[in-house]
């Protein structure tokens, strides 16, 4: 699978990762100039968490549970 993230800035990134293989996202980031941005954690459970672009330092929220 190929993971994309586009800021509006135009910093970008793109991840290849093989299939059923694990991707370490934080170091990814970082190599790309975002950054992950803390998380929100209720009941031992991930509930969102954010990236920043580096950049501009506009960032995101993205929800997983
Ligand atoms: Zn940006």
């Amino acid at each position: 699978m190929n993971i994309v993230i586009k800021c509006d800035c135009g910093n970008k990134i793109e991840m290849d990762v093989c299939p059923k293989k694990y991707l370490q996202l934080r170091d990814n980031l970082e190599r790309g100039n975002f950054c992950f941005d803390g998380a929100e954690i209720k009941d031992n459970k991930l509930k969102e968490f954010r990236i920043r672009c580096c950049k501009c330092n506009n960032w995101i929220t993205l929800g997983v549970g």
